[in-house]
């Protein structure tokens, strides 16, 4: 399309206010987030904390003010060049009829059943894919509602470690998750922080310790 590729060096939005319908979710809301930083965002239930989050990955398009990476507006950036720059974890982890190997592997086509391994420890995951009876080639189909929510979220963090962009953009990553698996999720995120930026929501005091700055939304504003 004639945009040009961009690399990563840091994240930033600026006096954005956002509406679905009528409603306004954000209001001049602006926040800076740093190449190699960790950023976290707190703020109630319903406050805008994912909406901010899905203006950075350009889920939704930018009513008011600007969202920038790397000083460019999103608006302006290829969407693969985008989706080379993120890697994500939504509240929501969205698995499809088919294999856990292959619910991996969109996270990086080209990734080696290895890969799909390490990744899977990271999210201290792997344990549990060993436990089912045909491993990583186990239908998650089959699995169906028996899947918990804590194991859909760790399938959506070793997603996540396996696409390794530079940009993590992580909504409340070990909210449906015991202190343990928290912790070996944690020292992840802290093995993986060199070269990479984060901006992490969550209620969890313990998540929030990695932080290096927190930023917090309160009815659509930032305090
Ligand atoms: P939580 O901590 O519960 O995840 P949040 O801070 O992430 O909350 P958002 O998901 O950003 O909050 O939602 C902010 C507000 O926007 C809420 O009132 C929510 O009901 C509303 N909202 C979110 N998504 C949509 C949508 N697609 N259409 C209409 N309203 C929405
Ligand atoms: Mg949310």
């Amino acid at each position: 399309t004639g945009k040009p590729e961009i690399t990563f060096s840091g994240a930033k939005a600026e006096q954005v206010s956002f509406s679905y319908g009528n409603e306004t979710i954000l209001s001049d809301v602006s926040v800076t987030i740093p190449e190699n930083a960790v950023v976290g965002i707190v703020g109630r239930s319903g406050s805008g904390k994912s909406t901010l989050l899905k203006l950075l990955m350009r889920f939704w398009k930018v009513q008011e003010g600007s969202v920038e990476l790397s000083g460019r507006s999103v608006e302006e950036i290829n969407t693969k060049n985008l989706r080379d720059l993120e890697s994500f974890v939504t509240q929501e982890t969205q698995l499809f009829h088919d294999s856990i190997k292959n619910n991996l592997r969109i996270a990086k086509l080209t990734a080696t059943d290895e890969e799909i391994e390490t990744a899977c420890k990271k999210a201290s995951v792997h344990d549990f894919i060993m436990t089912l009876p045909k491993g990583y080639d186990t239908p998650v189909g089959e699995l169906g509602d028996t899947l918990s929510g804590g194991e859909r979220q760790r399938l959506g963090l070793a997603r996540a470690f396996l696409h390794d962009a530079p940009f993590l953009l992580l909504d409340e990553p070990t909210s449906n998750l015991d202190s343990l698996n928290e912790a070996v999720i944690l020292k992840s995120l802290r093995e993986e922080r060199a070269g990479k930026t984060v901006v992490l929501v969550s209620h969890r005091q313990s998540t929030m310790r990695i932080a290096d700055t927190v930023y917090s939304v309160e009815h659509g504003r930032m305090s």
